[in-house]
């Protein structure tokens, strides 16, 4: 009988775990490296004086098919938060998110709506390149207006990918669009119970994962030499890793690997915790911080929609996202400045919390590559790289940055690479 053949994956993160499992099933050898001592990478989850806090991804929606169907596969409870409602800061003031803009533009709006392109699911971003043409912001100023941009449009891209509409493609933007019309009640979020954790913890109980053993370089070639705590070859290695971390590592990449390697950027932020009083927060759930109201401040969310494992002894945990270039400003400031610069601007724009000191700081953690920009021109660099960088050297990558944002994006990326190597070594 054949050896089996050896695969290296470089990240135990969603998608490497994704990745390294689906290869493990379809027969491969798999060995998982890790640079820290637990699995997940930016989905992951701390616990501190009883309350779970999700260090980076915070929240699931329904429409994360692939991820659902592991969960039950794992037998992991997939919840619906306890409340669904969202909130945009306008004037000073929290509204809800349908009041953010006046008739005239939402007229405007609806008008979009209904001339949006079809580049199909929200999750395979890839079949929106052809719509990878233009800027949403430039694209939105013109049809839509300055006060669409300002209170929907930037908001949204600032709280969940932290740098602004100028960098974001116009192919996104449609998927994005065509998913909230077409799935609009599958964006109701969830979450998993134990927190962001649980999943690729229980991906990482199937595998074999080598915690705390980073990887320093990788050679590819007809075998690929990788080097750790020890030097060790494969047959192919995945890189996980973000693509920073890939293009420092990885010293012989082909030009189509490298053109997307070093073309990619991530926005930089923080996840600032404070306890607050649970009482003092409606129900809401997340807040959308324009950056013309707040320049420090992208967005706030309200734990206590989690339930039991975010509200202790009558308070509840408040997780803060910041702009880019506030978190770039205050990165490497101590963490007691951080949360004191934190706390005055958030007490500026969470006006239900009546005093700063009511702000009880409880835990951060530093992001600086927390999000791929998928600006424009990008998803057209990763197509040209599936075509034909994936596999060169042997070495393959999969993440976020290479699908569509979010753990959803990154997790259907891994298992998408999965399958190409699948297919390969069937050749
Ligand atoms: C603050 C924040 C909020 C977010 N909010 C949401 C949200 O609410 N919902 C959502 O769905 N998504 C959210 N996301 C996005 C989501 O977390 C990511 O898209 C997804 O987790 C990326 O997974 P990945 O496997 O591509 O990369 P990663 O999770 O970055 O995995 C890469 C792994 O590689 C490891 N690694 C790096 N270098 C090496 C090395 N040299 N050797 C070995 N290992 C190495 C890392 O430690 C990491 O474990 C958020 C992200 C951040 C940062």
């Amino acid at each position: 009988m054949e050896a089996k053949k050896k695969i290296g994956v470089i990240g135990a993160g969603i998608s490497g775990l994704s990745c390294a499992y689906e290869l493990q099933k379809a027969g491969f050898d798999v060995t998982v490296y890790e640079k820290e001592a637990t699995p997940g990478g930016r989905m992951n989850s701390r616990t501190q004086n009883g309350f779970v806090f999700d260090t980076g991804a915070d929240h699931l929606c329904n429409l994360y098919d692939t991820m659902k169907a592991y969960c039950n596969e794992f037998h992991i409870v997939w919840q619906k938060m306890a409340f669904n409602e969202y909130g945009v800061i306008k004037k000073g003031k929290i509204i809800r998110l349908v009041d953010a803009v006046g008739r005239f533009s939402q007229f405007r709006l609806v008008v979009q709506y209904f001339l949006t392109k079809n580049v199909g699911d929200f999750f395979f971003l890839n079949d929106a390149v052809k719509y990878d043409t233009d800027n949403a912001r430039d694209f939105m100023l013109r049809r839509t207006g300055k006060e669409v941009v300002d209170y929907l449009v930037d908001p949204f891209v600032s709280t969940y990918q932290f740098h602004r509409s100028n960098e974001i493609s116009l192919g996104a933007l449609y998927g994005i669009m065509n998913s909230v019309a077409k799935d609009k009640t599958k964006w109701d979020l969830h979450r998993t119970r134990g927190g962001m954790k649980a999943l690729p913890l229980a991906f990482a109980e199937k595998v074999h994962v080598r915690f705390r053993d980073p990887i320093k370089s990788i050679l590819g070639g007809d075998t690929v030499v990788v080097q750790a705590r020890d030097e060790q070859s494969y047959d192919a290695v995945v890189c996980s890793s973000p693509a920073t971390v890939t293009n420092r590592i990885y010293s012989n990449p082909t030009e189509a690997q490298k053109t997307v390697l070093e073309n990619t950027r991530y926005a930089t932020t923080m996840s600032v915790v404070f306890r607050v009083p649970k009482a003092s927060l409606p129900n809401v759930s997340i807040v959308w911080v324009p950056y013309v109201e707040n320049t420090a401040i992208s967005g706030f969310v309200n734990e206590s929609m989690k339930g039991d494992e975010c509200i202790q002894d009558g308070t509840t945990l408040l997780s803060t996202w910041l702009h880019e270039d506030f978190a770039k400003q205050i990165f490497n400031l101590s963490d007691a400045e951080v949360y004191e610069r934190v706390r005055e601007e958030l007490a500026k724009v969470c006006t239900w919390v009546a005093r700063k000191e009511d702000f009880v700081p409880h835990d951060l953690e530093r992001w600086e590559d927390a999000m791929p920009v998928f600006a424009h021109g990008h998803l057209s660099r990763v197509k040209t790289f599936l075509e034909h960088g994936q596999g060169g050297n042997n070495v393959y990558f999969c993440g976020d940055y290479l699908n569509s944002p979010w753990t959803e994006g990154a997790l259907r990326s891994g298992v998408r690479t999965a399958q190409t190597i699948i297919d390969r070594f069937a050749e």
